[in-house]
């Protein structure tokens, strides 16, 4: 266990809750997303405090019930002429597609590479006016990787973390940033620098060596007079939490509801943020070519597609949701009955509740990204599988494959070979699908998010 002496003090662009009250009501909203998904349970159990940017109007988010937070929320403030430059013109259309290897979505040009440093910089001076000496600093992800190195300037014995909830490509392809070697000096301002998946953290260690000067063996970085830690730290889901919620026997009730309105047809489920990452257009090709075999496939299957709205503002984003809107509007249109429909498209954020209840109600959940950091998803389906039935179909190019070995893994840029993972999970018997999925659960209960952090936040404090 971590100790509980030092205040922890997170520091992410995107804060956890947003408050709202309007005519005497109040409403609690949280925001979507693995990474609050992850470290508001964290916070919740140890206390401290969670820097971040004020919500955005266009703030992805969750309503939840109230939460009694144990721990204080503090706001920074981005000049106005910063904000935008700093979040889509730099963070969304910059670094989130180099550093997920989409090279040619990579929106260089003239990002305003002047607004992420302004940005970081606000973000750095925050943390410092709201954070002791002694405290442990745990910077959040790519949009805040100068951060570190900002801290240090001001506080050269502090201890200072940063994780990376995305991929982190080869040298290769990071070296198409301009600004790559600003970029890993700021988190060489950190202590222990963490990543999902051991190859991962290879892949920095590799970027260090080719674009700066400061030596590396095995997983530390001689910076200057002090050592730098690369380490591997999956993220999971909070386990407990979650398990409560999948043995109350209310979500039966929804179960058997959603089962009944989809007309009790097999049911495949896919669970996404809007994203170009995230497969969405080869699943629906998959899920077509499985309609388009025999005709009495769409008596027996049908799809339900939750997709979360996110960066509407970046026109990679909004590109995506009207290929995905004409594709669903096509399959619809060819294979629809009166009365059934083989795809139901929920563009909206469904609560944790509503969200378990499909996944219980799911026969087969389907995680296909072309590339994801790790995907809590796919831990959220086993997690909700307390009956032990359901088939993952994952991607073998999710960090969470290389954990989950029960799940069917397909290559989703093969379209044909998706299809027929799906036919064979969809006819898989039962004492496989069961073997498969007590493999899965087992690993998912490993990998608490309670344990990550105790794991990350150990190896910050030099245990
Ligand atoms: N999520 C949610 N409501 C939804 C869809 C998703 O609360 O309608 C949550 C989901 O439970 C999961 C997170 O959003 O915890 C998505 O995390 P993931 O790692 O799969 O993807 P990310 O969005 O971080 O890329």
């Amino acid at each position: 266990m971590a100790r509980k002496s030092r205040k922890l003090v997170v520091v992410s662009n995107r804060g956890p809750y947003r408050h709202e009250a309007s005519r005497g009501r109040e409403r609690w909203v949280r925001a979507a997303g693995g990474l609050v998904a992850a470290l508001d349970p964290v916070l919740q159990k140890r206390g401290g405090v969670w820097v971040s940017a004020k919500p955005a109007k266009d703030f992805d988010s969750v309503t939840v019930p109230a939460p009694h937070l144990s721990y204080d929320l503090a706001h920074i403030s981005i000049k106005r002429g910063d904000q935008r430059g700093f979040y889509e013109g730099v963070s969304n259309a910059v670094l989130w597609p180099l550093l997920h290897g989409f090279e040619p979505t990579i929106q260089v040009g003239d990002a305003p590479w002047s607004s992420y440093v302004g940005a970081n910089q606000a973000f750095a001076d925050t943390t410092i006016s709201t954070s002791g000496p002694s405290d442990l600093v745990w910077v959040q992800d790519y949009h805040l990787m100068l951060v570190p190195g900002m801290l240090r300037a001001k506080r050269s014995k502090a201890r200072i973390g940063w994780f990376c909830h995305i991929p982190w490509p080869p040298p290769d392809t990071f070296g198409i940033l301009p600004w790559g070697e600003e970029i890993l000096e700021g988190l060489l301002g950190a202590d222990v620098l963490g990543f999902h998946l051991p190859e991962y953290a290879e892949h920095f260690r590799q970027c260090v060596e080719r674009f700066t000067p400061h030596r590396v063996s095995r997983g530390t970085i001689h910076y200057r007079d002090r050592e730098v830690n690369t380490i591997a730290a999956p993220i999971g889901i909070p386990v407990d939490e979650l398990q409560a919620l999948a043995n109350d026997p209310d979500l039966g009730r929804e179960v058997d509801r959603i089962r009944e309105l989809m007309g009790n047809r097999q049911l495949m489920l896919g669970v996404d943020r809007l994203d170009y990452t995230k497969g969405i257009p080869e699943r629906l090709a998959a899920f077509e070519r499985l309609l388009r075999r025999d005709t009495g496939a769409r008596k027996r299957y049908a799809l339900i597609q939750v997709m979360v709205p996110s960066r509407t503002d970046v026109k990679a984003y909004a590109d995506l949701k009207e290929e995905i809107d004409r594709m669903v509007g096509d399959i619809n249109g060819r294979y629809a009955e009166t009365g059934r429909v083989p795809i139901h498209y929920l563009y909206r954020n469904l609560s944790q509740r509503a969200l378990f209840a499909h996944y219980r109600a799911a026969d087969v959940a389907l995680v296909t990204p072309l590339r994801d950091g790790m995907n809590l998803v796919a831990h959220e389906f086993a997690a909700a599988r307390t009956d032990e039935d359901g088939v993952l179909i994952l991607s073998e190019f999710a960090g969470a494959a290389k954990h989950l070995k029960g799940a069917v893994l397909v290559n989703p840029y093969d379209v044909d070979s998706t299809t027929a993972a799906i036919y064979r999970a969809l006819t898989m018997k039962p004492s496989e699908k069961r073997k498969r999925m007590r493999s899965m659960r087992a690993e998912v209960m490993r990998l608490d998010v309670h344990r990550w952090a105790d794991r990350y936040l150990g190896a910050l404090e030099g245990k």
